[in-house]
Formats: structure tokens, sequence, C-alpha cells
């Protein structure tokens, strides 16, 4: 098929101009109103009628109406609260906001691939929804578009545009430029979040047997909370507990009355997940209690664990495979932070792959410094473009 061959030199520089015009614009979640005008009229020069779905988002369809299969083909729009710290002459014109997780570089793909798909319409065995997703640093961004009818096609009233499949792509900086990798199974964690208030009884630092101290029984509970993962949970079942704040007192001879925490938890299985927002409460209020102290839990989930379909996995490994440009194919990476298309995999057979961009000065994701080799972005156009055409070609389906 034509409209899967190599990105050619003109189609690269173009991709490369999106990705830095997204780049030095960056908006935090739920907020990406000039990002969204800029996707809608570049969309609209290739032709595509864009339709703003959960706000921020944009949602389109290509391909022929009387085709029967649907995929979906997801892109994130976020940037991040973070005072960006590259010299890149496209580094954020905006202070304190940077896509230091890549998906300007998401979106750039994205477009390339719509592109394609465009000039291709009439012949396309399939239809594809683009799916431009705000909110996904937060994890609200995906529950929205779907609430909205993006699988479902509620979204634009065709109640013919059932998804059936989800594809979507990380570019991803620990990996060398061009490495691709498609795992199957759970591919990145649920993410949790709690604070916990340890209430004691304040008094003079000089006479603890008058009091509670709310500082020793936090630390009782931090390290308390810690034997979550070592000691009550399978250890080939993965789980993460951080607490990541800890405020409490006011001067060095007043015993403390109040101390917070506020951590995150990680696991991967839904066993776990459905476990955690009890247990790690429970733990937490029997850890102070044993100094005579109270503690009360607020737990939320932000994101629920991504799985990838197996067979998904395989058809995007099996492509990465065969595409010219990719440097190779991994099939285990994965990791305990989340991701939001979690909710689309949940509802559809789905893989989330990963690209790698780690050029030679790479940073970590979310750092002021992080910099993407922009030679991985024709690589993951070309791997999304070809897995369009495999899934639309395999048998059933
Ligand atoms: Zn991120
Ligand atoms: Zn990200």
């Amino acid at each position: 098929m034509e409209w899967t061959l190599p990105l050619q030199p003109q189609e690269i520089d173009r991709l490369v101009r999106w990705r830095r015009h997204l780049h030095a614009e960056p908006e935090l979640s739920l907020a990406e109103f000039d990002t969204q005008a800029y996707l809608r009229q570049e969309l609209t020069q290739l032709g595509i009628a864009a339709t703003a779905v959960a706000g921020t988002g944009l949602m389109a369809v290509l391909g022929p109406a009387t085709a029967t299969k649907v995929l979906l083909l997801r892109a994130d729009m976020d940037a991040l609260p973070i005072q960006e710290q590259t010299d890149v002459p496209f580094a954020s014109r905006r202070p304190g906001c940077m896509h230091a997780c890549g998906h300007d570089t998401h979106m750039a793909v994205l477009l390339a691939v719509a592109a394609r798909l465009k000039a291709a319409e009439a012949d396309l065995p399939l239809r594809v929804v683009l799916c431009l997703q705000p909110g996904e640093e937060n994890g609200r961004g995906a529950p929205k578009m779907i609430a909205e009818g993006a699988l479902d096609g509620r979204w634009c009233g065709d109640s013919a545009l059932q998804v059936q499949a989800a594809l979507g792509l990380h570019i991803w900086s620990p990996l060398p430029t061009g490495v691709v990798s498609a795992c199957a199974g759970p591919v990145m964690a649920s993410v949790d979040d709690f604070r916990t208030v340890v209430k004691g009884r304040g008094g003079h630092g000089a006479l603890p047997h008058q009091a509670v101290d709310a500082v020793v029984a936090a630390c009782g509970v931090v390290q308390a909370l810690q034997t979550l993962a070592s000691r009550r949970i399978d250890p080939l079942d993965p789980v993460v507990v951080t607490v990541g704040s800890i405020h409490g007192g006011t001067t060095y001879n007043v015993i403390a009355e109040e101390v917070e925490l506020h951590g995150t938890v990680r696991s991967f299985s839904t066993d776990l997940a459905d476990r955690l927002p009890t247990w790690l409460p429970e733990v937490a209020q029997q850890a102070a209690a044993a100094y005579g102290a109270t503690a009360e839990t607020q737990y939320q989930r932000y994101t629920i664990a991504l799985h990838n379909d197996a067979a998904m996995a395989a058809l995007v490994g099996a492509v990465a495979e065969q595409t010219p440009g990719v440097a190779g194919v991994d099939r285990q990476l994965r990791m305990m932070a989340g991701e939001d298309f979690a909710y689309f995999a949940a509802q559809v057979p789905s893989c989330f792959f990963f690209v790698g961009c780690g050029g030679p000065d790479a940073a970590p994701h979310h750092s002021p410094r992080f910099r993407v080799d922009e030679a991985a972005l024709p690589v993951a156009a070309a791997v999304m473009l070809r897995s369009v055409l495999a899934w639309a070609e395999q048998k059933g389906g």
C-alpha cells in the first residue's frame, strides 16, 4: 500500500515543523485551547474536518463510510508545569510550561499519519478515528473523551462508528532512537493518590509523656506503609508505595499535634488495585494507633493500569520487525508510571507502544532538560501507519 511507504523528506520536514511549533507553545492539562486551534487549522489544511470533544480535545474520522472496521488512533495534547531548561531554538515560549513528556511529538506524528490516510482515503480498507486527547497528565482527559462518545460515535452522531480497537504510542527517551517496544499485558500502572493526616495531642517538647507525638507516629506510619509492598503483597505482583511529602509541627520545642503525609501508590493487577484503597488506610490507622495517635486517609485513583491486548501487541511487534528505520523490537518494557490511555484499553483491544527517542543528550521524561531525538518521529509514524494496515487486513477482526 502506497500510504504505508516510509515518509518522504518533505513529509518529515513538515512533521518536525508541526512538532516544533507545538513544543514552543505548550499548554497545561485541559487548557489546551491554542493547541486545539492549531491542530484544527492544520487538519483543515489537510482537508480533514475536526470536531471539538471534551472541551479542548478534537476528533475526526477518515475512510469510506461503507467500511465496517473501525480503529481509533490516539495522541495526547498536554504539557507540564515545568520551566524548560534546554537550549533548543524552539524551546517553550510560555514561562513555567513545557512539553517535557513528549506529547508534542505524539500530536505531530498523528498529523503525519492523518495526512497519509487522507491522501488515500477512498481506498482505505477501514475507518480510522483520530482522537486528540487533552489532559493526559492528570488522568482526566481519556475518561472525558470516552464519556463524550469517542468509542461509540456519539461525538459525531454516527452510531455505526463503533471503535473495535485502539492504538496509542509514547516516545520514550530511555530507549535508543528507533527501538520500538510493544509488550503484552500490563505495561503501565494504576496511579493512586493518598493523603493521610496523623493526629496526636500537642504539648511541651520536654514533656512527651503528657502528649501524643504526631511526628513519631507519622514516622511509624511511613515505615509501616513500606511493609505493604515488602510483606503484604506477592513479590511477583508489582506495587510501589511512595510518601512524597510530609509536613507537621511548628517549632523545635513543641510536640506536633498533626502531620500530613501525601503519597502515591502504583500497581498493575486489578485485584491489587481493588484492595489497596482499603489496605493502605487500615495499615496507616493501625500503625498510628500503636503510638496512641489516629490516621485518617483520603484515597483516590487518577488512572487505572494500562493492559495491552496480547494480539494487538503481537501485531504491532510484528509490524515493527518489518518497518524500515526501526532499530530493534522489544517486547518487555513495562513501568510503574501511569498513562490514561488505559481507559481506552479497558474498553477495546488495544496496544500502547513505545518508540525510543534517546539521542546522545537524552534526559528523563518530566525533566526540564528533556529533549527528543527527532529521528524517532518518522519511525513512529511508519509503525503507526503499517499497524493500521496490518489491523485492517487481519482476518475476522
Ligand atoms: Zn508525562
Ligand atoms: Zn506522557
